[in-house]
């Protein structure tokens, strides 16, 4: 259904559908784990499904430099970067919150990849945004063609990525016997879960999709989400609605903020770890489990329910001191 849509490839996929045994018979439920985070794209996660499209749209306009935004230990600006190095781009990161002078962990790898790193000094999107601006302006005037991605390359062009997502689900499914009454993910800048709620209606499945929000509160998160679903769907040109009420997103594991771990996602890196060998990332994908957990223990996910833990990545911010990269005010 997304034949019409130019994409490129940079993603591994399909990503490998696993059972997770032991964790499923500890909460009672059926669990299994979707693995985004071995994407492939310098070091994986989930934007590089999205980036195979976007990437795609940049090449047929003509782009040579990819600017896009980020906190300093962005998943997105390092594999807009690795996108960009596999095509010959130039890439741009600007980031929120004062300048890091010590790479490490996502950092490390952008500057590895030949990203160059402008840093906007404060945590204010209306200033990210007019410093973006005010790159493209400086850059367009210098002979390149800049192509914008969003943070989180979270618009309808890379959101459709997890369209694909869902059809490979739908495929993996039948070869194993299973179907899903639930996938849980981590949820920030609403473009996966758009897609995946995109993807249900587009396959007419029967499946909740659980956000757990790991920066933005619920009512704006679920409206933002809403928004991008309408318009994912019509870039997919699928006649298929979505409805307020299909959108579901929690904010309870937020904890202090983005960026920020809490008891609970120590709790559940640990957890994931010791009893499926599975590394979550401290920040989103440990929030997403802690909301799991809990969601499972609340009894907002029925006892003996099937669901699918989707691995959204962020391995590499395991390797940075969350002193140094997360306190960026
Ligand atoms: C970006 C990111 C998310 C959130 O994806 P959105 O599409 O922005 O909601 C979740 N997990 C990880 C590891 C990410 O890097």
């Amino acid at each position: 259904m997304l034949e019409h849509l130019p994409r490129v490839k940079l993603a591994h996929t399909p990503t490998a559908l696993e059972e997770l045994p032991r964790l499923g018979e500890l909460l009672g439920i059926d669990l299994y784990i979707k693995r985004d985070d071995s994407t492939g794209l310098a070091m994986g996660g989930n934007k590089a499904r999205k980036l195979e499209y976007l990437l795609a749209d940049a090449l047929v306009k003509g782009a040579d430099t990819l600017l896009t935004t980020g906190g300093p230990q962005s998943n997105h600006c390092r594999m807009t970067a690795a996108a960009a190095a596999k095509y010959g781009l130039e890439c741009h990161l600007v980031f929120s919150g004062r300048p890091i002078d010590v790479r490490q962990g996502n950092l490390y790898l952008d500057e590895l990849l030949g990203a160059k790193l402008h840093f906007v000094g404060v945590d204010d999107p209306v200033l990210v945004a007019a410093k973006m601006e005010e790159l493209s302006s400086a850059l367009h005037a210098q002979g390149r063609k800049t192509y914008t991605i969003p943070l989180g390359g979270s618009n309808p062009i890379g959101a459709v990525g997890y369209i694909r997502g869902i059809a490979e689900i739908i495929t993996q499914g039948q070869e194993e016997g299973v179907t899903f009454d639930y996938i849980v993910h981590a949820s920030g800048s609403a473009g996966t879960q758009a897609g995946l709620i995109a993807g249900i209606k587009a396959y007419g499945l029967v499946c909740r999709v659980i956000g757990i929000s790991v920066s933005r509160a619920k009512e704006r998160l679920a409206r933002e989400i809403y928004e991008l679903c309408v318009g994912t769907l019509a870039r997919a040109a699928v006649a298929e609605q979505v409805t307020p009420e299909d959108i579901v997103v929690y904010d309870e594991y937020v904890g202090a903020g983005y960026g920020l771990s809490t008891p609970a996602s120590s709790a559940a890196l640990g957890t994931f770890a010791v009893l499926e060998g599975v590394i979550l990332d401290p920040v989103y994908t440990a929030k997403a489990g802690a909301g799991l957990l809990d969601l499972v223990k609340q009894g907002f996910i029925p006892k003996g329910a099937k669901v699918l833990f989707w691995h959204t990545g962020g391995t590499p911010a395991l390797f940075a001191d969350p002193a140094i990269h997360w306190t960026s005010k």
